[in-house]
């Protein structure tokens, strides 16, 4: 009787007659976790739904008894009592790690199979059967990790001790001689932002976030503020819920973010048990499902396979436990073995225990946030090393997306280029600064769509190369790698204590120049210019007591007396062979004695002058040949006259400036008379460097130049291009700078002018590091900002109209109105008198030939010999009277001498000439 009650009391909770078992859940009490309890009710119910089809299920069914506890310990104790005085064959849960070490040693105690799914460092006691991998294996795997990057130093960001137990082997790897690992604490929140920023002023770019999966978003979305999410920093993050959170905004930054994951949201197994069972849970796809609702499932899943051949080996009831007594439950240790020695496939992959109950064998994927979202890159498996999935082809070089990406962008206060604003409030950040390549890279940024961080580089150095360490320094080192000079250990340690600052981008007056380009990348430039003389303005000459000549240069008076002595010649010769210019002086006497010739040397200079000062003489030629000259001497008078009077007009009203230098020349020439430099290492002074520099350079004047701000650097060269500019108007002092800094100072400092045109033409860009995958959009950008006006206008802004532009607009040239007249003025001129002059020597020629010939052929005299005659008369030179030819009928009665000396000219009046003194020779 006793045994048939006993019997009937134990029978419905008999395994294998009463079919049906209890599981116990532990669940928190937050709306999250209710998805939790939800996920185990609903893998229970997977479960009894397949109980009679499965061959691995026993047909028993499990009834799920969840219960929510909170952080009270006694509360929880409560809740366990509750659960094991019901009989139950385990208890699930629950995820928080301070309350589940408490109910895991109650169930030690009963010897109840306790099952988690959780993180957790309290291994100690075994019973607990854990499904979240092992701490020493996540270790090793963040290990082995890191060794692939290569990263030399990295920093860890932590949010409790007890995520820093995995991170226990990367610790581990810290070396004060060379390998350093910075340890942070992320703070208590919700405001990360101070450690953070800390991490950022570091310098260190390989960060290790080890946090829990409920601050996770938070601390991402603050480093994005801060611009710890750059394209230079590279994070791993430990949780394994990256992929549940919205990574929306932070795919695009340019960060390289590497995951890990265990739930595979693309297997698709996975895929048919979530569409199956988990569809209740409302969640968009697998990929939202948190990795410990799936652990929970997988644990269901197991605890159910495990329970058929436990059933079948272990013919026992589960029954009530006392919780006040010593009570166990005898078989609970068996239950647990079983469930360590069964292997399935779940959610989270395999899963399998090793011989100490930790999961083995299982596979974690390696995700990297891109472009396009979270992309898996690779696989670990704890039994192998990681495999990497080939890579995808690498962008085109130069030509990444830049949208929502953060610059950090390096400048240098230099007006108008960058300034700080003007303002009666107190600016912040990036509106502490206004200016021509401030609004640049606003422009840029509207276009291309990214964010960026002004730095200012306060020596202003835009950066010099020191052959001994091979290294450059200021902007252009920043841009390379700031601590390139330093190991690892030093590296980091200069980073922190120096705070130091490294770059994306440099924009100032920076010059693109071949010894730069070697070592970073330039946009096209911005702007064009050369380097050029800065110095006082030409001060105004008083007026000199020879002003009069300055209107003609004086190559043009040289030219001027010398066509006056050409054409007096010119006149006298041609006049002396013209036979009309021979006239007879008593016009009463019909056949005069001697005819005169006007133009004697002094009658032709007089004619010249005479008419060149517009007075006019008493002589007027004659002849055609004569009247022929004087017309082209009288046209090359008036157009010289007028020209002369005109400017010298111009030169009356003007005053004279007074240029001590006008060029390079002059200050190489005069050694050092005017002293003059340039900035310190800039790209001017580099300029000279290199033609000194240049082996065979035959332009000496640069070279000069070099060696003299070489030999008295201390003396010339200046830090900036202030002081350059203070010194010119202080000193008698020239300064070497670029155009377009000149032009902005000469438009406001009105003592201030340029000297001289541009040595070079370069061009100023913006400066990133080498390979730069940014470079093409951006050049491509700079065009369209040139193109459509927008860098002319910003050019007319800050050169022409703020801060004082426009001020010496009114005196801006220093420079004479009026120039003298070089020989390009009036060349032409002097050709047209050359031309008349010709022309009338050719005709006189000619008319010459023409009447000898005729006068030969009348008289029977040989051409030849009358010709002679002829010329010897001229040639002469002998006064400006000669005997008139007698007529043909009296011409026998005429001397021998007479007749040799005679002019052979037919038209000579016929009249007897009684020979002149001078004619008888
Ligand atoms: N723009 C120059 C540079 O990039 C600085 C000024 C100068 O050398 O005149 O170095």
């Amino acid at each position: 009787m006793l045994i048939q009650l006993l019997y009937l009391t134990i029978l419905p909770s008999v395994l294998g007659h009463g079919k049906k078992v209890t599981l116990g859940g532990l669940f928190p009490d937050n709306p999250e976790e209710d998805l939790m309890q939800k996920t185990f009710e609903l893998s229970i119910n997977a479960v009894n739904k397949m109980r009679h089809t499965s061959e691995e299920l026993s047909h028993v069914y499990f009834e799920p008894e969840s219960m929510v506890v909170t952080d009270d310990i006694y509360g929880t104790s409560q809740s366990v009592c509750l659960l094991v005085e019901k009989g139950i064959a385990a208890i699930f849960g629950p995820q928080d790690e301070v309350t589940s070490v408490y109910v895991q040693s109650m169930c030690d105690t009963m010897d109840v199979p306790y099952i988690v799914g959780h993180w957790n460092t309290d291994l100690s006691r075994m019973k607990a059967i854990n499904f979240y991998p092992h701490f020493e294996a996540m270790s090793m795997f963040f290990l082995q990790l890191v060794t692939e990057f290569k990263w030399e130093s990295f920093t860890i960001l932590y949010d409790s001790s007890s995520g820093l137990v995995r991170m226990k082997k990367l610790l581990q790897k810290w070396d004060p001689k060379g390998y350093p690992v910075t340890i942070r604490y992320l703070g208590e929140g919700p405001d990360y932002r101070a450690t953070l920023k800390r991490v950022k002023y570091s310098g260190d770019h390989n960060i290790v976030l080890e946090c829990t999966h409920e601050i996770l978003e938070e601390v991402l979305t603050q480093s994005l503020q801060v611009g710890l999410l750059s394209d230079r920093h590279k994070i791993i993050i430990t949780s394994m819920d990256l992929q549940m959170l919205d990574l929306n905004p932070f795919q695009h930054s340019g960060v390289n973010i590497t995951g890990v994951r265990l739930v595979d949201p693309e297997d698709p197994d996975s895929i048919e048990i979530f569409d199956n069972y988990l569809y209740e849970l409302g969640l968009e796809d697998l990929s939202k499902m948190h990795t410990e609702w799936a652990l929970i499932f997988d644990a269901v899943q197991l605890f159910a396979r495990a329970f058929k051949p436990f059933k079948e080996a272990v013919k026992v009831n589960v029954r009530s436990l006392a919780c006040d007594g010593y009570d166990t439950w005898e078989h609970g240790a068996s239950l647990a073995n079983f469930i360590r020695n069964i292997e399935m496939k779940g959610l989270t992959g395999l899963i399998k225990f090793d011989t100490n109950g930790f999961r083995s064998d299982f596979k974690l994927d390696i995700v990297r946030l891109g472009n396009e979202g979270l992309k898996t890159i690779g696989t670990w498996n704890s039994t192998n090393s990681i495999e990497w999935f080939p890579d995808p082809p690498p962008p085109i070089d130069g030509d990444e997306d830049l949208a929502n990406k953060t610059f950090i962008v390096l400048i240098s206060l230099l007006d108008p280029f960058n300034m700080l604003t003007e303002s009666s409030t107190m600016k912040t950040g990036n509106d502490r600064y206004e200016g021509f390549t401030i609004d640049i890279i606003h422009e840029l940024s509207k276009l291309l769509h990214f964010n960026y961080t002004f730095v200012e580089q306060t020596d202003k150095n835009t950066g010099k190369y020191n052959p001994v360490t091979g290294k450059w320094n200021g902007m252009i080192g920043k841009i390379i790698d700031k601590t390139a000079s330093f190991n690892n250990y030093k590296k980091t340690f200069i980073k922190v204590i120096f705070n130091y600052q490294e770059a994306d981008l440099a924009i100032t007056d920076l010059t693109i120049t071949s010894d730069r380009e070697k070592v970073i990348d330039f946009t096209h430039p911005f702007m064009h210019l050369g380097i050029s003389i800065l110095y006082k303005k030409p001060s105004k000459a008083a007026p000199s007591l020879f002003q009069f000549l300055a209107p003609l240069s004086n190559e043009v008076w040289v030219y001027l007396l010398a066509a006056h002595i050409l054409a007096t010649l010119l006149l006298y010769f041609i006049a002396r062979i013209n036979p009309n210019e021979w006239s007879n002086p008593y016009p009463c006497i019909e056949e005069p004695e001697a005819l005169e010739n006007q133009f004697s040397l002094t009658n032709s200079f007089w004619f010249c002058i005479g008419s060149f000062l517009q007075q006019g003489s008493d002589c007027a030629p004659i002849g055609t040949s004569t009247r022929m000259l004087a017309t082209t001497w009288y046209f090359f008078c008036m157009i010289m006259t007028s020209s002369y009077t005109a400017n010298l007009a111009a030169f009356l009203t003007v005053e004279t400036i007074i240029r001590p230098i006008k060029s390079a020349e002059d200050l190489a020439n005069w050694n050092g008379v005017i002293k003059y430099g340039a900035k310190r290492d800039g790209a001017t002074y580099n300029f000279f460097k290199n033609y000194a520099t240049l082996k065979g350079s035959n332009y000496s004047t640069y070279a000069k130049m070099f060696k003299y701000m070489e030999d008295n650097a201390k003396d010339v060269l200046t830090d900036s291009n202030d002081e350059g500019a203070e010194r010119v108007l202080k000193e008698n002092y020239a300064f070497l700078m670029e155009s377009s800094s000149i032009e902005y100072l000469a438009q406001r400092q009105c003592n201030l002018s340029q000297v001289g045109g541009l040595l070079d033409n370069k061009g100023f860009g913006i400066a990133m590091r080498k390979h730069f995958p940014y470079r093409n959009k951006l050049n491509t950008a700079v065009l369209h900002l040139q193109e459509s006006g927008v860098l002319s206008e910003l050019k007319k802004k800050w050169w022409n109209e703020k801060r004082g532009g426009g001020r010496c607009r009114e005196d801006s040239g220093g420079t004479s109105a009026a120039a003298e007249l070089s020989l390009d003025h009036v060349g032409g001129v002097f050709l047209v008198l050359v031309v008349g002059v010709g022309i009338s020597c050719l005709y006189t020629i000619w008319e010459m030939m023409w009447v000898i010939g005729c006068t030969s052929y009348k008289e029977g005299i040989p051409f030849k010999e009358a010709l002679t005659t002829e010329l010897q008369f001229i040639i002469r030179c002998r006064g400006s009277t000669r005997r008139a030819r007698r007529r043909k009928s009296s011409s026998n009665s005429t001397s021998k001498s007479e007749k040799d000396d005679s002019p052979p000219y037919g038209f000579v009046p016929a009249v007897i000439t009684i020979a002149h003194e001078e004619d008888q020779t």
